[in-house]
């Protein structure tokens, strides 16, 4: 019996959730959708979400077929979203939706996984160790844009002027050599995934996770890795987005764990393996 599990919360209720995750019988899918600051041109009429969501179902379907590569499988994805709004959207403007994306595949008696900026995923091995794989060149690029002292405060909403200057900032590097890769107009970017293959026998069980919720092991340090795999295990990924924000609850301004949000969207998809659930 093959159990997955997955959630999926906006980072404050009434606001629209910019991640999206979805599982079928074979494929896992994490997006976490990224756009222009309010008051900024996008070039784009439809919202993140909906970019998001449907990069996400249409990267569920592309990858079903076993005959395609998860970087192929990804780059016809970002083509065919693309073709769902090229009549009426700008795709080569700079503030146009983007997304990170993390994706694994159970084939035969492998599961292969790619992931895509900053999003997290998690090998459970089943001789213990977690084994963590995230794109660091959108970090890297933030570390060499970073004034000493780090991100400026968190404006009210977390939407200060000077976080609205550092998308601006970033938006020249992404998709650029040297720079950082996400999905979003162009389909190359998908060349440019981690990617991997893993033996079914050798794991425990796969966890893909939105940046908004690998926090508590990776930005907040409460929980090392193998823990935040614990609490997947026995409580699930809906009680691991809890945690996240009872965690950001106690830091509301961000001046304990400096971060873009105080609480970001979250998502979680977890499957386990172990022969004996
Ligand atoms: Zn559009």
């Amino acid at each position: 019996m093959t159990l997955v599990r997955v959630a999926s919360e906006p980072g404050s209720p009434g606001r629209e959730n910019e991640d999206f995750a979805a599982a079928s019988a074979s494929v896992m899918v994490v997006i976490d959708g990224a756009g222009s600051p309010e008051g900024l041109e996008s070039g784009c009429r439809h919202s993140v979400a909906w970019y998001a969501r449907n990069l996400c179902g249409l990267l569920l379907t592309s990858a079903a077929d076993q005959n395609v590569t998860l970087a192929d499988a990804l780059a016809t994805s970002i083509e065919r979203v693309n073709a769902l709004h090229s009549g009426t959207c700008d795709l080569g403007h700079p503030g146009s939706p983007s997304a990170t994306v993390a994706v694994a595949r159970v084939l035969g008696d492998d599961v292969e996984h790619l992931v895509l900026a900053d999003a997290v995923l998690v090998l459970d091995r089943v001789d213990g160790r977690a084994e963590v794989v995230t794109d660091t060149r959108l970090a890297d690029v933030v570390a060499k844009l970073d004034e000493p002292g780090g991100l400026p405060p968190l404006g009210p909403d977390g939407r200060s002027a000077g976080l609205r200057r550092r998308v601006e900032e970033l938006a020249a590097h992404r998709n650029q050599p040297g720079g950082f890769w996400v999905a979003s107009a162009d389909p190359q970017a998908a060349e440019h995934a981690l990617t991997g293959t893993t033996a079914v026998a050798d794991l425990a069980a796969v966890a893909l996770l939105s940046d908004g919720a690998s926090r508590l092991a990776d930005r907040f340090h409460l929980l090392d890795w193998r823990a935040l795999l614990q609490v997947l295990h026995e409580d699930g990924p809906a009680e691991l987005i809890a945690r996240t924000r009872a965690a950001e609850r106690t830091d509301p301004h961000g001046s304990r764990w400096p971060r873009g949000k105080a609480s970001d969207d979250a998502s979680a998809v977890y499957r386990s393996f172990s022969k004996n659930l």
